[in-house]
Formats: structure tokens, C-alpha cells, sequence
């Protein structure tokens, strides 16, 4: 299939002339190398139909061809919503999820994070959300719903493991927020 013979070619380009694609690889994106651009991953993608300029194929395709500060200065893998829909569907087990978590272990090497991204760490840490409203509370109660979701915001405990783990990741070493042992207790 001369697609895919094109693609061996990229990626053995890729992998002369630049590290990027073996980076990635020893970050988490072992089957790199084994996708053929078919996009079928795409076609599924959320990604796309909010209008990203990079998803699943595109960033694999930026991979290979060694595009990083391209990568870098989109934040187009932070908009991933970890869906694992082109997982599932991808016929050559690139598991491309997997791709663009090992570019954000990159990104966050190089402290290439957009604000957003801090934002969604720190709230991360504190109440245990990536995404979580202050005013969410008011709906809930509306509808006779504790104020409070049975998550972590209602589990103390588990949000200190959740504290825990992350002060073990790199994210505490790069010092990109403050993890105090105690927050919000
Ligand atoms: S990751 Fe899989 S589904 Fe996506 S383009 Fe590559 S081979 Fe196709
Ligand atoms: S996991 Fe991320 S890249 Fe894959 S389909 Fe879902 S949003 Fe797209």
C-alpha cells in the first residue's frame, strides 16, 4: 500500500533527522511507528469536529515528520477529552490515545503547558476536578442534589491520595504548582 510505504519512509526520516518520534516512543507511544495514517482515528474524534487543527492523525502524522515546536505552540493536545474512542477503533493498535498522552509528558518537560492546562492542574490538586465550577453547587441543590458530587469534593481521604500522586509525579519536581501536603484542610 503506497501510503503506508510513504509513511515507513517519514518515519525513518523522522527518526534520522530528529529524536521526536523516539521520544515519544520511550514516553509511553510504543506503537508509534506502526500507525498508516489511514484516519480513521479522525473520523471519530471530538477533536475535529470542534475544529483543532491537530488530533489523533495529524498529531501523529506531526510526530513523525519531527514538527515539535509546532506541537508545542497548539494546544491542540490538551483539548483531548480522553475518550478513547480512536482506541477502539484504530485497526493497527497505534492506541493513539496513548500517543498524545506520551506528547503531553513532553510538553510538560519542556513546560510548554498553556494556562489552561495549569489551571485544570491546579484545580486538579485541589478539589480533585480538572474542570470544576465554584457555582456548580447552586444547580445542584435546585434539583435536590447535594451540593457536593460524590467524588472526591465529598471524600476527603480520596482527595489526599489524589494529592499524593501527584506529588510523586514530575509535575511536583518541575515545581508548576504548589503542592502543599495539606491543601484545603
Ligand atoms: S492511529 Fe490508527 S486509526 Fe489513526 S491514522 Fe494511525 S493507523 Fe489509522
Ligand atoms: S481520546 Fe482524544 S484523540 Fe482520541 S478520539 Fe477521544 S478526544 Fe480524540
Amino acid at each position: 500500500m503506497k501510503i503506508f510505504e510513504d509513511l515507513q519512509t517519514t518515519a525513518e526520516i523522522a527518526l534520522v533527522k530528529n529524536n521526536l518520534a523516539e521520544e515519544i516512543k520511550e514516553l509511553g507511544a510504543d506503537k508509534l511507528l506502526q500507525c498508516n495514517q489511514c484516519a480513521k482515528c479522525a473520523a471519530t474524534c471530538p477533536l475535529v469536529l470542534a475544529g483543532f487543527p491537530f488530533f489523533n492523525k495529524r498529531i501523529i502524522q506531526a510526530i513523525l515528520i519531527g514538527a515539535r515546536e509546532t506541537l508545542l505552540n497548539d494546544i491542540s493536545i490538551w483539548a483531548c477529552q480522553s475518550c478513547n474512542r480512536c482506541t477502539d477503533l484504530c485497526p493497527r493498535n497505534v492506541n493513539p490515545y496513548e500517543v498524545i498522552l506520551a506528547t503531553r509528558r513532553m510538553a510538560v518537560r519542556e513546560y510548554a503547558l498553556p494556562a489552561l492546562a495549569v489551571e485544570g492542574i491546579r484545580s486538579l490538586y485541589d478539589v480533585g476536578h480538572a474542570v470544576y465550577l465554584s457555582e456548580s453547587g447552586n444547580p445542584r441543590r435546585k434539583l435536590g442534589l447535594p451540593e457536593k458530587p460524590p467524588t472526591t469534593l465529598s471524600f476527603s481521604n480520596a482527595l489526599r491520595e489524589v494529592q499524593a500522586i501527584m506529588r510523586k509525579t514530575v509535575l511536583a519536581d518541575l515545581g508548576i504548582i504548589p503542592m502543599e501536603e495539606s491543601a484545603n484542610f
